[in-house]
């Protein structure tokens, strides 16, 4: 590779978010900016060779465009990348929403066509980092990010620095099971895991499953027009249809003893929530949380923790590029166990 410094103050950090949607790449100055930013939709037929052709230009076109000044100041590439990931060797192992992805070298393979260091880690966890460094979680040393979208995902930070395990899945916090057994049928193949109760996935399934026994005139309508989301059901909610206020309460008490529970065990200073499902419902969402760890969490971790919207909305998946990409630069074990297959 061209760079083999450690990372200073002045390094510039080319970072990737891969989404099921969309790819998004900036440079990552060391104040957090981000300049240079393109985007490209995530071409989900033509394999994986059309995803990391798809990345490269992208990255490509990013560091063309930087001013020399900053491009000679580029260290490395971090990215984000829907999980789960094998963070050491740089794989993406099997996204549920993107088959062409499966034990894909996205950082090697990155780092062969644009020439820099790569190193990859699942979205929540770069979340976490971006918001350890700039945002809700700014001096903690205890914390938990959840992220309620699409998906319902975490990270914890322990110590000063991410949890991992040896397989790199430690946060996952979507699926663990609330609903035994009746419970909502979970993209993991679980059944009543807390993202299949209230992600936006998982709420829209549900209403999918049963609007036409509820008879919620809101929903068949909406489901019309276009496949439904968690938007629709968070939107039927405020509209006063039945079907959506209980899977949205649902939802909410599912969150809420989840956070208990997260309490309980890591006894976290905060616990940081972003995701565009929890941010457009703000205070509805975070607040049942903080009265169900107030009133039945364990006196010591219940009375310390505070239950906080994430501060970096959207950008949380550039931005922790740079301490990502930083942070692992030069360090050997990310090197070396690369190197094991
Ligand atoms: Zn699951």
């Amino acid at each position: 590779m061209t760079q083999s410094g450690r990372a200073s103050a002045d390094s510039v950090v080319l970072g990737l978010d891969l989404g099921g949607t969309q790819i998004r790449s900036a440079a990552i100055l060391p104040t957090g900016e981000c300049i240079g930013r393109r985007a490209s939709p995530t071409p989900l037929t033509g394999g994986p060779e059309a995803i990391y052709a798809a990345c490269a230009d992208l990255l490509n076109a990013v560091r063309v465009d930087l001013p020399s000044s900053v491009r000679d100041r580029l260290l490395a590439i971090g990215i984000s990348s829907m999980g789960p990931v094998d963070p050491w060797r740089g794989l993406v192992v099997d996204p549920p929403n993107v088959v062409a992805l499966r034990e894909a070298p996205l950082a090697d393979e990155l780092e062969a066509r644009v020439g820099l260091p790569a190193y990859l880690e699942r979205d929540t966890n770069v979340a976490a980092l971006a918001e350890h460094w700039l945002g809700a979680a700014r001096g903690c040393r205890v914390f938990m990010y959840v992220t309620v979208s699409t998906g319902l995902g975490g990270a914890i930070w322990l110590d000063g620095h991410l949890l991992l395990g040896p397989d790199g899945t430690a946060g996952e916090v979507g699926h663990a099971c609330l609903i035994p057994e009746t419970g909502p049928r979970c993209g993991c193949g679980g059944i009543g895991h807390l993202e299949a109760i209230a992600s936006g996935s998982g709420l829209a399934n549900a209403a999918c499953d049963e609007m036409a026994g509820a008879g919620s005139t809101f929903l068949i309508a909406r489901a019309a027009a276009a496949p439904l989301t968690g938007r629709d059901v968070a939107e039927g909610e405020i509209a006063g249809d039945a079907l959506c206020c209980g899977l949205m309460d649902r939802a909410r008490k599912a969150f809420a003893i989840s956070c208990v529970g997260w309490a309980n065990a890591f006894n976290p200073e905060r616990i940081v929530v972003g995701g565009t499902l929890a941010e457009r419902q703000g205070e509805r969402w975070l607040e049942p949380a903080r009265v169900a760890v107030a009133t039945t969490g364990l006196r010591g971790p219940a009375g310390r923790v505070q239950i906080l919207p994430a501060e970096l909305g959207n950008d949380v998946g550039l931005v922790g590029a740079w301490p990502l990409a930083t942070g692992r630069h030069g360090d050997p074990v990310w090197r070396v166990r690369r190197a094991r297959s």
